[in-house]
């Protein structure tokens, strides 16, 4: 077991994420050389950059199911893991809809082979998320798990909030209780309050599992765990495309624009 199992108190830890989306290539699109040269400029960028202690998030594929796209995706995906080892820092990549589960899993089992310390998101509002939490709970395995974000059809996902929240609990027990780095990626205040206790039922200390809120939501319940001794990492959509990023995940699920001007008008 790779975690310390005591409950010693850590200085607040304090880290910071940012998201960039590896995009939707396809081998044979026109668009193709222009993607490969902007995850070779991330990479180049990333190089230059002083990120130890920070982690980077992206999505890997979008709805191109086919072996050349993954085989696409993976290879830019590869691009930015280097980078961004090079930088100290790691690499989460992100989940979109339940289209692309299998095939971001794969590209994360993948990338693990050289990068092992890449990150994979799962999102509870999915009837596999239990099973996969499973899989995905061995030593060295970093996930990120989250609600969801996305409009969802009910034969693969809970319609139901209460559904999705127990699924999260029960992920939480088996992420918490195995052998690998949770982060836990909610600002939701009751699961946030039973993630620590789990923690502590499972004898965790704080460091060896995570909390993870976004940029400007909810900022003095990052600071109040932050103090308490629990790493808290922010996430951060950063580049020239976050409007286009804001707009697409606004776009894909109603509720997120609540979501998101209830955090322009609230800070706890
Ligand atoms: C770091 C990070 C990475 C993510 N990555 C992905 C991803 O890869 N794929 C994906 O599908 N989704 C991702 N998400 C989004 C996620 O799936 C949820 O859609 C989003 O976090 C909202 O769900 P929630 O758990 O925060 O709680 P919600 O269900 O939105 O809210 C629950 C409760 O939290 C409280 N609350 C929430 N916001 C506020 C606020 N601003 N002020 C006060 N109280 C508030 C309220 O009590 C609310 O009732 C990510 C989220 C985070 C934080």
């Amino acid at each position: 077991m790779k975690t310390s199992r005591t409950s010693s108190r850590r200085a607040p830890t304090w880290r910071r994420t940012s998201t960039c989306s590896t995009g939707s290539p396809s081998a044979d699109s026109p668009a193709e050389p222009r993607s490969r040269s902007s995850f070779s400029a991330i990479g180049q960028a990333l190089e230059g950059a002083a990120l130890e202690g920070s982690a980077l998030a992206g999505s890997a594929l979008e709805g191109d199911e086919s072996a050349t796209g993954e085989q696409v995706a993976l290879d830019n995906a590869r691009i930015i893991c280097r980078a961004a080892r090079n930088a100290g820092t790691t690499v989460t990549v992100d989940m979109e809809d339940h289209t692309t589960t299998d095939s971001t899993l794969t590209i994360v089992h993948q990338l693990r082979k050289d990068f092992p310390e890449t990150g994979a998101v799962l999102q509870s509002y999915l009837h596999r998320t239990e099973s996969d939490c499973r899989t995905l709970a061995h030593e060295g395995s970093r996930v990120r798990l989250c609600k969801g974000a996305y409009a969802e059809p009910p034969g693969v996902a809970f319609p139901d909030r209460l559904e999705v929240d127990r699924s999260y609990v029960r992920c939480l027990k088996v992420l918490l209780g195995g052998q690998g780095h949770p982060m836990i990626a909610t600002h939701d205040p009751r699961l946030i309050e039973v993630a620590s206790s789990l923690a502590s039922r499972y004898g965790r200390a704080p460091g060896s599992y995570e909390f993870q809120m976004l940029y400007g939501v909810r900022p003095d319940e990052q600071r109040r765990l932050a103090e308490r001794g629990e790493t808290v990492r922010v996430y951060l959509p950063y580049g020239r495309e976050w409007y286009g990023y804001l707009m697409r995940r606004l776009a894909e699920r109603p509720q997120n624009l609540s979501f998101f001007l209830k955090s322009l008008v609230s800070k706890k």
